[in-house]
């Protein structure tokens, strides 16, 4: 079975590792930690990072620090992994869910003006939800894949309504909009993931970037809030700090961020020009400007509905090829059917008919041949 998407951990990721044991830093303070903030920060392009146990975890804690709490709501794109939301329910806040753009698959920005006009009300300088009373706290953009948002339209967006803007980047270290790297588009806080699939791996793992007395209150909060040596603690805060094991993988693994980033831009590419010509396949979004991280490649498959995609993707799993379909929009599971929702057209029409394919940064091209023969025999 050729693999949807796994590690490349032929670095110095094993030597890293022993350094870890022989040290005996395996916990959560340790060189590698500082060393993987640094380096994180650096291709983020932010000033600072702090490091988490899990992308979830980061979403959760800078949600927390930028003051989401009980009842709010926050504004974020229906299609998303169901951590966006998670974090936000983990505030005790509740999703306000907005459809994406369908020429990017992103929070669709001209959305957010019309709800935030239309069904929000300033009052004290508080954004309140009409139909519910609720306070929108803040807003959450997702980097779909690896692809940013129109973060120039929906951060003015968010500054006019004195909404705070934390970014879902989990898949998007290494990209960029018209040249500038993916921590420098506006959102006040940017979250990363090193999850095992993704990118980047630290086996499990996070990082939220930002600057300033707003990161260093992520940093606080993420390491139980406590100012000093003493058990004294100044909030309710979490334990989310990544591990020196996890991180001393992650420094050997962002030694080769930019040949991974590279391997999977060029995945994409060879998958577009070899399916170009099959007029039932449409390829993931490429707004000008804008270099996605390209998190993984695949395809849509037109005219099909989600019988018909299912059946095609038992087909390629019996081709060798492990292919999976994407995220279901968060409006339609279960435990966020009752989450305000506006306008879920393009995500409903298309969410079923997106395949990713292999895409791990070590895919030889002969497997992504024998990928390519699969899917346009299954798709003829
Ligand atoms: C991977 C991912 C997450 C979750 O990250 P974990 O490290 O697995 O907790 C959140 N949001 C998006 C968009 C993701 O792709």
């Amino acid at each position: 079975m050729i693999p949807l998407a796994v590690p490349d951990l032929s670095g110095n990721e094993g030597r890293y590792l022993q350094e870890c044991i022989d040290s005996g830093f395996v916990s959560s303070v340790g060189p590698f930690v500082t060393r993987f903030e640094t380096a994180v920060a650096r291709a983020a392009g932010a000033p600072q990072a702090v490091a988490t146990a899990s992308g979830t975890a980061g979403l959760h804690v800078a949600l927390t620090a930028v003051g989401v709490g009980r009842d709010d709501l926050v504004i974020l794109p229906s299609l998303t992994f169901i951590a966006s939301a998670n974090a936000i329910a983990y505030c005790g806040a509740m999703p306000w869910l907005l459809d994406i753009a369908a020429d990017r698959w992103t929070l669709d920005a001209g959305l957010l003006e019309q709800v935030l006009q239309h069904e929000t009300v300033m009052q004290g300088g508080r954004c309140i939800h009409r139909a519910t009373g609720r306070r929108v706290a803040a807003v959450l953009p997702v980097y779909t894949l690896g692809l940013p948002a129109d973060m120039g339209r929906i951060v003015a967006l968010a500054k006019a309504h004195g909404l705070p803007v934390v970014a879902d980047a989990a898949a998007a270290l290494g990209a960029t909009v018209q040249g500038q790297p993916v921590a420098a588009l506006g959102a006040d806080l940017t979250v990363f993931s090193f999850n095992g699939n993704k990118t980047v791996t630290t086996g499990g793992g996070g990082a939220v970037v930002g600057a300033g007395s707003l990161l260093e209150r992520v940093r606080h909060l993420s390491t139980t809030a406590r100012p000093g040596e003493a058990y004294d603690h100044d909030a309710i805060g979490f334990n989310y700090r990544m591990t020196n094991v996890q991180a001393a993988v992650g420094c050997a693994q962002l030694e080769r961020l930019a040949a991974f980033v590279e391997a999977k831009r060029q995945i994409r590419a060879r998958y577009e020009a070899a399916l170009q010509g099959c007029d039932r396949l449409a390829f993931f979004p490429a707004p000008a400007g804008y270099q996605s991280a390209c998190w993984f490649s695949g395809v849509v498959v037109e005219g099909v509905d989600q019988d018909g995609m299912e059946r095609l993707l038992a087909g390629l799993r019996q081709d060798g090829v492990a292919v999976r379909s994407f995220w279901k929009p968060i409006h339609q599971q279960l435990p966020y059917r009752q989450a305000p929702s506006t306008a879920q057209g393009v995500s409903d029409g298309i969410w079923f008919r997106i395949l990713t394919l292999p895409s791990s940064t070590g895919l030889t091209e002969a497997d992504q041949a024998q990928v390519i023969a699969a899917v346009k025999r299954r798709v003829q």
